[in-house]
């Protein structure tokens, strides 16, 4: 079974919530990280992940959202939150440098206190980083989160650089802090991105879809999903000369092993569903 490292499903209307899952358990997704990018919607992640036993929440304030720098309350407010049993990695948290996004300064301090509370927690970060527009080679977000990660030293916590985009020497330094390296589908559309999927070693390799509403698709059947985790696979498998079944076992492992103190909530949940499939004769 596949684990989605990191969605939104949560974000989706309510009513679309079990046929979402069931769309994922069809194409063999065992579980999903469902993160919050507000302390709201972190609440919300908490909600959905206590009501799916595959569906385990994430919690914090995502670079894009800041209305300013995390204040005292809402550093209270999301360490209450990343106490829950629900919850099994910090996220989503991180740096972006996109055009209209928050003030810098604003972005350093919350991604700084957000890791501060994962530490509390023994949360593994899930982070994002995202440069200035369309430019491949722009670094300025890379090298405030790198120096952040750093400073620090979240690699002792551990975690992942999600939907990673960059080059292979950017994913190098992560992989040197500690951390994993999480590929989405966009794999399948830059090319500049294969070497790092052909590069980064087996046991740090993850997947994921970031599944959130796409409403700027106009055709609902076209919107990611979890269970579109197998298309991101079978581009691994291609590009490393593995196979689909090769990448769900390593890319599993690799995702329990991540969370650390937390895998044994997974992990419990992935055995009793092939306890299940097996007793109802499904060969997965
Ligand atoms: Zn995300």
């Amino acid at each position: 079974m596949f684990v989605d490292t990191h969605a939104h499903i949560h974000q989706h209307a309510p009513n679309e919530s079990s046929e979402i899952i069931a769309r994922a358990v069809a194409a063999n997704v065992g579980a999903i990280f469902t993160a919050g990018t507000t302390i709201e919607d972190s609440q919300i992640a908490i909600e959905m992940a206590a009501k799916f036993d595959r569906v385990f929440a994430g919690v914090g304030v995502h670079p894009s959202d800041l209305e300013h720098s995390l204040s005292g309350d809402d550093i209270l407010k999301l360490s209450e939150l990343a106490s829950s049993p629900h919850v099994v990695v910090m996220s989503e948290i991180g740096i972006d440098h996109q055009q209209k996004s928050p003030d810098k300064e604003w972005q350093a301090e919350s991604f700084h206190a957000q890791i501060n509370i994962a530490r509390e927690h023994s949360l593994p970060i899930v982070f994002h980083i995202r440069e200035h527009a369309d430019d491949y080679d722009a670094h300025s977000a890379r090298d405030a989160a790198i120096s952040i990660l750093k400073e620090s030293n979240a690699g002792e916590i551990g975690g992942t650089a999600h939907y990673f985009q960059g080059r292979w020497s950017f994913a190098r330094e992560l992989l040197d802090l500690g951390f994993y390296i999480s590929f989405a589908k966009t794999l399948a559309r830059i090319s500049d991105l294969e070497e790092t999927a052909v590069k980064t070693p087996d046991n740090r390799i993850l997947v994921e879809t970031d599944a959130y509403p796409q409403t700027f698709k106009k055709n609902r059947a076209n919107w990611t999903e979890p269970r579109d985790i197998a298309l991101i696979a079978e581009k691994l498998a291609i590009l490393r000369g593995s196979s689909v079944m090769a990448i769900e076992k390593l890319t599993t492992e690799n995702a329990l092993d991540m969370l650390g103190e937390r895998s044994d909530l997974v992990r419990t949940i992935l055995v009793q569903i092939q306890i299940r499939n097996r007793t109802q004769g499904i060969s997965r």
